[in-house]
C-alpha cells in the first residue's frame, strides 16, 4: 500500500543517516559509469587522430557487424562495454582533420564543455522556474546577436533544434503576420513564398509543413556565382500579383548549401519592402559571419530584415544541435507560438517563460554551449575562427588554381571550395574515399557543372590539413582509385 508520509519519512532518514551528499548522488550517476565516459574519450580521442576516417560498415551487414539487439535482462558490465565501444568506434568522426563532408565539422573544447553540463543539468527551457539562470544565458546571447546585427534594442528571438526548424519559426511568423486569422481557421488566403533556386530543401518541405503548400513556392534565379537576382524577384512577385496571389515571404541565403555563396540582402530588403514581405535570412550555414569585423560585409543589410537565423554548429564549431533566430517583431513571436497553459506557465513573468515564444514544449539547453565558448573566447575569438575558415578557403582555391589538373567552379567569398581533378567523376570519387577510409568529403552540383564540395568549416585545421587532403586525394586516385 502506498503511504505518502511514510515514504517522505524514508528518503529524510536515509538522507540524514550516513549518507554522503555525493554517494546519495552516485545512485543515479554513478562514478563507474563517468569513469568508463573517460575511458571511451581518451581512446575516442586517440582514434580520431591515428584513423580520421572509420571505413564505413555497409547498411546491410550492420546488425551482423555490430551487437545493437536490446535484451530482455540486463547484460554482463564487460559485454555492454565492449558493444558500446564498438558502436562508438564504428561511428563516422566527424570532428576529425579528415571531415570535410558537411557544413559542421571540428570540436571547440569550450563548447563540449556547456554540452556536456546541460546534459548534466537537464533543465528544460519552457520556464524561469525550472530553468533558472539558464534563461538568462539564452537571453544574453540573442541580445547580443540583435546588437551585432544592428537590429533594434526591443529585438528578441530563440533557440531550435536546427536551422530547418529556425527557418520554419521565422515561415510560420511570416504567415501569421499576413494573414493573422490563419492561426484559428487555416490558411485562407493564396500566399506565396520566394527564395532562390540554391536555398536549402527545407524552405518548401515548412511551406507544406505550414499550409502554404510546395507549389506556392517561387524559386528565383541565381548570378553565375549562385546569389539570388533582385530583378527576377520583382517580376516573379508581379507575376504573382497579376495572377491574384498575395506575396508573403521573401528568404534569402547566407551561405547557400551547395557553394557557400552569399545572396544580396540589400538589393533584396527593397524589393521586399516594396512589396510588403517579410523577409527572412537564412544564414544556417554562414549567417555566423556577424561575429567577424572581416567577414560581417558578406551579409551587409541584414539589419533590414524582419528575421535572422543561424546555425552555432555550423560556423561557431559548437556541438550539435544549435540554431539561432531573431526577429525585429517580438510580438509575432508571440502571436505565433504562445498558448495558455496554466499547468505550465504558473509564475508572473511572461519574459522569462521562454516556452511562451518556442517551437517545442520541453526544449534542451542549447544556449549554455554558445554561451561557454563566447565566455572563454570573446566574441574576437569568435571573430578569429570566422576568419581562420575563409583562410583555408584561401589556401584550398590557392592550390587548385595553381594546380592545372584542378578546376575551380567557384567564389572567392565562400567556405566551401568547390572544384573537379582531372577528368574523375567527383560522385564515384567521393564514395571510394569514403569506402576506403581516407576522407569525407561531399560532392554537388550547380546548372551543368558537377564537382567535390571542401568544406573549411574546422577552425581546428591548419593548411596543412588542407594541404594533406589534397595530397591524400591524388595519392588515391594514382593508386586505389577505381575508375567508374
Ligand atoms: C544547414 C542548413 C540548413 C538546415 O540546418 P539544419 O540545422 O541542418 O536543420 C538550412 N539552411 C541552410 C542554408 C543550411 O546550410
Amino acid at each position: 500500500m502506498y503511504r505518502p508520509n511514510v515514504m517522505k519519512k524514508h528518503i529524510c532518514n536515509d538522507w540524514f543517516t550516513g549518507l554522503s551528499f555525493a554517494s546519495y548522488m552516485r545512485r543515479d550517476l554513478n562514478k563507474e559509469d563517468l569513469d568508463l565516459f573517460r575511458e571511451l574519450a581518451d581512446a575516442y580521442l586517440q582514434y580520431e587522430q591515428s584513423e580520421p576516417v572509420v571505413r564505413p560498415i555497409a547498411p546491410a551487414d550492420l546488425y551482423q557487424h555490430l551487437d545493437l539487439s536490446l535484451p530482455e535482462e540486463s547484460v554482463e558490465r564487460s559485454l555492454f562495454v565492449k558493444a558500446l565501444r564498438d558502436l562508438i568506434m564504428h561511428t563516422p568522426r566527424t570532428s576529425s582533420r579528415r571531415f570535410f563532408n558537411q557544413l559542421f565539422g571540428g570540436r571547440k573544447s569550450e563548447s563540449v564543455l556547456g554540452e556536456l553540463l546541460s546534459v548534466l543539468l537537464n533543465n528544460s527551457m519552457y520556464t524561469y522556474k525550472v530553468a533558472g539562470p539558464m534563461v538568462g544565458v539564452e537571453k544574453v546571447i540573442i541580445r547580443e546577436v540583435c546588437r551585432l546585427i544592428d537590429y533594434p534594442e526591443y529585438a528578441d528571438g530563440t533557440f531550435a533544434a536546427g536551422g530547418s526548424l529556425t527557418n520554419l519559426m521565422a515561415m510560420i511568423m511570416a504567415r501569421d503576420a499576413k494573414d493573422p486569422d490563419c492561426r484559428h481557421r487555416g490558411v485562407q488566403a493564396d500566399l506565396v513564398i520566394y527564395t532562390s533556386a540554391e536555398s536549402h530543401y527545407s524552405i518548401p518541405k515548412n511551406a507544406s509543413f505550414i499550409g502554404i503548400g510546395r507549389h506556392q513556392v517561387r524559386y528565383i534565379s541565381v548570378d553565375n556565382k549562385g546569389r539570388m537576382l533582385a530583378s527576377d524577384l520583382r517580376e516573379q512577385i508581379e507575376r504573382s500579383i497579376e495572377e491574384g496571389m498575395r506575396p508573403c515571404l521573401v528568404n534569402a541565403t547566407s551561405g547557400t548549401t551547395v557553394l557557400g555563396a552569399f545572396d544580396p540582402i540589400d538589393e533584396i530588403a527593397e524589393v521586399s519592402q516594396a512589396y510588403g514581405c517579410w523577409l527572412h535570412v537564412d544564414g544556417a550555414y554562414c549567417g555566423g559571419v556577424f561575429i567577424s569585423d572581416e567577414y560581417r560585409h558578406l551579409i551587409q543589410g541584414v539589419s533590414k530584415a524582419d528575421s535572422f537565423s543561424f546555425n552555432a554548429h555550423k560556423m561557431m564549431n559548437a556541438s550539435l544541435v544549435c540554431s539561432i533566430i531573431v526577429t525585429k517583431h517580438p510580438n509575432q513571436l508571440y502571436d505565433s507560438f504562445a498558448n495558455e497553459a496554466n499547468y505550465l506557465f504558473q509564475t508572473e513573468v511572461d519574459e522569462m517563460n521562454l516556452g511562451k515564444i518556442s517551437l517545442q514544449c520541453g526544449r534542451r539547453n542549447d544556449a549554455l554551449k554558445v554561451w561557454t565558448l563566447w565566455k572563454a573566447i570573446g566574441r574576437k575569438g569568435l571573430s578569429d575562427m570566422v576568419s581562420k575558415q575563409f583562410y583555408l578557403a584561401d589556401v584550398a582555391r590557392d592550390y587548385v588554381r595553381n594546380h592545372p589538373d584542378y578546376t575551380l567552379h567557384n567564389d572567392d567569398t565562400s567556405v566551401s571550395v568547390c572544384f573537379s581533378y582531372k577528368d574523375i567523376d567527383p560522385e564515384s570519387l567521393c564514395s571510394q574515399l569514403n569506402e576506403q577510409g581516407i576522407l569525407l568529403v561531399s560532392h554537388g552540383s550547380f546548372r551543368d557543372q558537377h564537382f567535390i564540395r571542401l568544406v573549411t568549416i574546422n577552425a581546428g585545421n591548419s593548411a596543412e590539413d588542407i594541404l594533406a587532403f589534397f595530397g591524400a586525394l591524388e595519392a588515391f586516385v594514382s593508386h586505389g582509385y577505381l575508375p567508374k
